[in-house]
Order: structure tokens, then C-alpha cells, then sequence
């Protein structure tokens, strides 16, 4: 069930307009300004930007990546951003349709990618992303024809219980906070979006990729307690997930356990 090109070219510019309000978000959020009110600046100058130098992608290359006033840089991260997500978009729309699960699956993949970059920045998960978005994930759980209700309930449960487990674990053997409360809660979404049998997937995925980065960090001269961002490994394990682990993991249970 593919779609066709008159579907791809309206999901993808679709896709590139919440991508430009993601790049609000991921700004705004951390730094506890309202994300609704409020005209965009630029951050150099504070220069009002008005709508023509706001265009997701086109503005960036029209500019040269430069403010039009200060010539600050702008952060390549902006149209990348918007890229993505426009690719996102038409992906979902060109495979799933305009149905509720493409709809869930765009809100799950847009929520992922702000807490990648923010929690990348700025070492914190805003609640508002994570615990708002275990809401959604269950309030999808009820519409969406691809999970249950009680999968996501589950989910929800498994995900954050393991890594409150971890997190108090490592408390308890090396005293000091290996894990914070922002992972715990993100976890708890993943698990509402994907359901309780994705999160081992989901956890071995992001530890092991945690892991390979740390290993670069210390190799770099980091010490052993540099604190690895693991939200940032999380979020996209979780698509990933969501994208390819159903056939491999699925796959997996049918041979360890059996036929259902
Ligand atoms: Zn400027």
C-alpha cells in the first residue's frame, strides 16, 4: 500500500512547517520561554525575523545561513531539522497513508527528535515533552488499529520501572546519580508509543550506543564520569525501533518462544 506523488509533495511541506515550529520548540523549551506568543528573533541581534526569512529550508539557503541584519551565523541544525521532519512526513504519508497511525507515528517521531537535540544541549527532557507525551501515547493506544490499550499501559510501566530500577541501582553501588529522572520519563512515553515488548529492543539499542560513545569520549581523554546525554540515545533508538524492530524483534519472541 504505497501512496503516490500527489500524497508525497502536501505530507512533505507539511513536514517542513512543523519541522520549522520544532526548531521553535527545541530553542524555546530549555530556556523556559512561552513557545505559542511571541515573534521569532534572532538570537544574535535580537532583529525581529519576519515570514519571508522564515521559509523552512529555502530561507536558510537564500540567506547563505546568515541573519540578514547581523550576519550571525545561523545553526545548520535549523534546516536540518526542518529536512528531516519534511522526510519524515512524506516517508509516513507515502507508506501509511493519511490514517491515525501515520498521524501517532509523526507525533512520536517530532517528539523524539526535540528531546534528542535538547537533551543533547542542554542535558534535561522538559516534562512537558515526556510526560505529555506518555498522554498522547495513550490516547493513540485507544485509536490507533497497531497497538492495544494495554500494550501501552504496559509500556509505559516497563519503561520507566526498568530504568528506575537501573537508576536506583547505580545510586546504590556507585553513590552518585548515573541516571536522571528525565530518562526514566522518556522511557515511560517510548514504552506508551511502542508498547511493553518494544522497550528491551529499545534499551539494549540506546545502551549499546550509549556505550560506543562513551568508549569515544574517554578515548578522547573524558574521564569515566562524563556524563553521556543517554536521552539523545533513547529518543532515536526508539524510532529506529519503531521504523525496523517489529519484523527483528518480532521475529526473535516467534523463535525463543514459540508460536503464540
Ligand atoms: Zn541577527
Amino acid at each position: 500500500m504505497h501512496g503516490n506523488v500527489l500524497q508525497l509533495i502536501p505530507a512533505v511541506v507539511f513536514g517542513l512547517v512543523i519541522g520549522s515550529f520544532l526548531n521553535v520548540l527545541i530553542y524555546r523549551l530549555p530556556r523556559g520561554s512561552s513557545v505559542v506568543t511571541g515573534r521569532s528573533k534572532c538570537p544574535a541581534c535580537g532583529h525581529t525575523i519576519f515570514w519571508h526569512d522564515n521559509i523552512p529550508v529555502l530561507s536558510y539557503v537564500i540567506l547563505r545561513g546568515r541573519c540578514r541584519y547581523c550576519r550571525a551565523a545561523i545553526p545548520v541544525r535549523y534546516p536540518m531539522v526542518e529536512l528531516v521532519t519534511g522526510a519524515a512526513a512524506g516517508a509516513l504519508g507515502w507508506f501509511l497513508g493519511v490514517t491515525v497511525e501515520a498521524l501517532w507515528a509523526f507525533v512520536f517521531f517530532s517528539i523524539l527528535l526535540v528531546i534528542t537535540l535538547i537533551d543533547w544541549s542542554h542535558r534535561i527532557i522538559p516534562d512537558s515533552l515526556s510526560l505529555g507525551g506518555t498522554v498522547i501515547g495513550w490516547i493513540g493506544a485507544v485509536v490507533r488499529p497497531d497497538i492495544t490499550l494495554v500494550d501501552s499501559l504496559l509500556g509505559a510501566v516497563l519503561g520507566g520501572g526498568l530504568l528506575f530500577a537501573v537508576a536506583m541501582g547505580y545510586r546504590a553501588l556507585r553513590k552518585i546519580e548515573g541516571m536522571g529522572g528525565g530518562d526514566i520519563k522518556l522511557m515511560a512515553m517510548i514504552g506508551a508509543f511502542l508498547g511493553w515488548k518494544m522497550v528491551f529492543p529499545v534499551l539494549i539499542l540506546a545502551s549499546l550506543a550509549g556505550a560506543v560513545y562513551g568508549i569515544y569520549l574517554m578515548r578522547r581523554g573524558a574521564s569515566a564520569r562524563t556524563a553521556v546525554p543517554f536521552g539523545s540515545f533513547l529518543a532515536p533508538s526508539a524510532a529506529f525501533v519503531y521504523v525496523f524492530g517489529a519484523p527483528l524483534w518480532g521475529g526473535y519472541l516467534h523463535f525463543v518462544m514459540g508460536p503464540a
